[in-house]
């Protein structure tokens, strides 16, 4: 069988999954993505922050988050939720989670998630300028605002590691915050610069994905959800959906975010994850409009201007797979802005349009990608909780790597889909 005869069925049609897709086409595969939703929902994928962030080299299990978390349960309005349940699988998760916020672990992990963003800076760079892309890319930098001296104190030292790790990053008082961006006003103490983060237009970036992945002769399969598979020994032959139709092919990729456990159960893969629920609504003419995006320490909110439309984001609600909005939680992001930027209010987003995401939360962190189960044919790319988009393209070139046996470049052991 010749190389461009290999046909790889992408399960999920996510960011993950599309950006697989595409670096898979690029080598020359034949390709067929198979997503549930269809083309007008899509998941966690599309209402997001828009933030590509190396300065996140901290996974979301870190030393402090278990008390930070405890603490923000008891106030609905706070940017943390987790709804107690009867549920095996949310205990193991949140011992697991206790277990990888060591120190130690930290450590390791930390120049894995710094060198996957860095490469998908690049990787979005050189996106931006290729034919048919146009997501939107603004290369600008993210303030960190802060406006207690306890935050400001937390963020200095996050400074300290960073230029250890080589990240830029500044520590600015309150006038360096606003002489970074004057275009709007901010009250807050001061705040972090970080130079190499950049922001972009999610769904643009998923639209030009899928249509790339169309001009290269990739199908997509829309409304078709995988149920099961066909497999002999090791090996799987094909992909079984629900109306009983079968996709055979040489390889299979499972990017199926939130759902993932669900459908790598099928395939004797254990994939511990528990979706992690948030909010975002955009604002199409905002009263002011900030130029570089921000994070709003203290409340958990991203702000992320979009052309001339106004994003705000946050939450992390750990609810099952629920999908409703909660209104309490909605307003907390609302009433945070105003304090930052006194030229916007709560009232600004009130009656906006509402999206809501499940962001697939691996218990340390750290995304799941390589080959699993045992399954000679299978790999996984999933598990990437806040990072999904930053880390999308450096995660469609390691699938692709996986795939035509190329030399993987980081620490695969930390990202093992089969670690749990
Ligand atoms: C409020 C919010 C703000 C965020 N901001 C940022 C940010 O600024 N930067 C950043 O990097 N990340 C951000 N994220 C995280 C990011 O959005 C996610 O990590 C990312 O979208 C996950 O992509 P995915 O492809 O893994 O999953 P998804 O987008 O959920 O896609 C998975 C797809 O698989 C499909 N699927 C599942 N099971 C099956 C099946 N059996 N058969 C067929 N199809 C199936 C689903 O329908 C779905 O479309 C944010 C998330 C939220 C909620």
């Amino acid at each position: 069988m010749t190389k461009s005869e290999r046909h790889v069925v992408v399960i999920g049609g996510g960011l993950i999954g599309f950006s697989a897709a595409y670096q898979l086409l690029k080598r020359g595969l034949r390709v067929t993505v198979i997503e549930r939703g269809t083309e007008a929902d899509a998941s966690c994928s599309t209402g997001n922050a828009g933030m590509v962030v190396p300065s996140h080299f901290v996974p979301l299990a870190a030393p402090g988050m278990i008390w930070k978390g405890i603490r923000w349960m008891f106030d609905p309005e706070s940017p943390f939720a987790i709804r107690p349940r009867p549920s095996w699988e949310l205990v193991s998760w949140g011992w697991k989670f206790y277990r990888a916020s060591s120190p130690a672990r930290v450590k390791r992990a930390m120049p894995v998630l710094r060198d996957m963003a860095l490469r998908s800076r690049a990787m979005f760079t050189e996106l931006a300028e290729t034919e048919g892309f146009g997501f939107g890319l603004e290369k600008k930098g993210l303030l960190m605002l802060c406006k207690t001296r306890e935050a400001l104190g937390h963020e200095a030292e996050i400074v300290a590691t960073a230029k250890s790790l080589g990240v830029e990053a500044e520590l600015l008082d309150a006038e360096g915050v606003r002489a970074k961006d004057p275009a709007i006003q901010m009250d807050v103490i001061g705040g972090v610069y970080f130079a190499q983060d950049c922001h972009l237009d999610p769904a643009r970036f998923l639209g030009d994905l899928r249509a790339q992945v169309q001009r290269l002769g990739g199908a997509i399969r829309w409304g078709a959800e995988v149920e099961g598979f066909r497999q002999s020994g090791a090996k799987v032959e094909s992909a079984i959906l629900k109306n009983g139709e079968e996709i055979f092919g040489e390889e299979f990729v499972l990017c199926g975010g939130s759902w993932s456990p669900t459908v790598g159960k099928k395939l004797g893969i254990n994939l511990p994850m528990q979706a992690g629920k948030g909010y975002s609504v955009t604002h199409p003419n905002p009263p002011a409009l900030p130029s570089i995006c921000s994070l709003l320490n203290e409340a958990r909110v991203a702000v992320t201007p979009m052309g001339g439309k106004l994003r705000i984001g946050g939450t992390m609600e750990i609810v099952g797979l629920d999908e409703s909005v909660n209104r309490r939680r909605l307003s907390g992001i609302l009433k945070s802005i105003g304090g930052y930027f006194p030229e916007l209010a709560e009232t600004d987003f009130s009656g906006l349009e509402v999206w809501k995401g499940l962001r697939p939360c691996s218990p340390d962190g750290m995304p799941y990608i390589g080959r699993a189960g045992g399954r000679e044919n299978v790999v996984v790319a999933t598990g990437h909780s806040m990072l999904g988009l930053s880390l999308a393209p450096v995660s469609g070139e390691m699938v692709a790597d996986l795939i035509t046996g190329a030399a993987m470049k980081y620490d695969m052991a930390l990202l093992d889909p089969d670690r749990y």
